[in-house]
């Protein structure tokens, strides 16, 4: 059997139906985002599969430059959650824990965040993004997604996610507007999906995969593309950061320290502004803080 493809992402086409699908492997790029985040492995688990998603989801977007973020915040053992994925096949994502998991084969994730909703941003790249709110239901990340497809106007959609400590893998099928001809395809076309283990998921090359799941269906698959590690942090948005926290604040840091550090959550950059690149960011007139340069 050939070896599965590396951070790849793949599209397809159920020719006769209006059902389109996509699947992705995460592997060098998920391990970047998971060396920076100390965590057990179920923690890992549930950030590997939020990425698994926005990377899929980031590419129905319109623009280049759009990216989705998916964040989950709360009280519990594993407080945070951060996983973004651009249209241009860049991700990054982190997760952190600071308690024990709630014992049990498979706690609900409200009890393992100690929150209630998943927050998802939107950014087409122009104008406001998008906030969506998803309860926070079920045992695993494709749970609470598929509660938020089933009850906001996007498009139909079905996610099966599946990650453990080295790769992190996703399908994904849309249903496109409009009559079908084949009336039962999105139920028997999901219903075929809904057969796929974790460990298929995981361990197969994509055509296989997809041989396996929808050998009665003709298939269209087109060419995979790559998909990369990029923390898009910059000076300059970390310029942004300071400027936030207002003068006084960043004057009374300097008074303490030689420097503003500040280290990257997600990639460990270091940016390092001295007094005078400090001074700089206050007399410059450039726009207000918090507004991203976009590219
Ligand atoms: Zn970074």
């Amino acid at each position: 059997m050939a070896e599965r493809e590396h951070d790849q992402i793949l599209r397809f086409v159920i020719e006769g139906t209006p059902i389109r699908g996509q699947w992705v492997a995460l592997d060098a790029s998920w391990r970047r985002c998971r060396d920076k985040s100390e965590t057990d492995p179920r923690a890992l688990e549930l950030l590997g599969e939020a990425l698994a998603a926005v990377t899929l989801l980031a590419q129905s977007l319109k623009i280049d430059g759009g990216r989705i973020t998916l964040q989950i915040r709360g009280q519990g053992p594993v407080h945070l959650l951060v996983a973004q994925a651009t249209r241009d096949r860049s991700l990054r994502g982190l997760v952190r824990q600071s308690g024990s998991l709630p014992e049990g084969e498979s706690p609900e994730l409200d009890r393992i965040f100690g929150a209630d909703r998943i927050v998802i941003t939107i950014d087409q790249g122009q104008g406001e993004p998008h906030q969506g709110i998803v309860p926070l239901v079920g045992r695993r990340i494709g749970d609470a997604l598929q509660h938020y497809f089933e009850h906001s106007e996007q498009l139909p959609t079905r996610l099966w996610l599946a990650a453990d400590a080295e790769t992190a893998v996703g399908l994904l099928l849309q249903r496109l507007p409009g009559e079908l001809e084949d009336s039962d395809a999105w139920n028997r076309i999901s219903q075929l999906a809904d057969t796929v283990t974790d460990e298929e998921l995981l361990a197969l090359p994509s055509r296989t995969l997809l041989h396996r799941l929808f050998h009665e269906e003709d298939l269209r698959l087109f060419e995979s593309e790559p998909l990369r590690f990029s923390c898009g942090c910059s000076r300059e948005r970390i310029g942004a950061v300071i400027r936030a926290l207002g003068r006084a604040e960043a004057e009374s840091i300097l008074e303490e320290q030689d420097s503003i550090r500040i280290t990257c959550e997600f990639c460990n950059a270091q940016h390092v502004f001295d007094a005078v690149d400090t001074a700089a960011l206050f007399d410059s007139d450039t726009p207000t803080p918090g507004n991203e340069t976009r590219h």
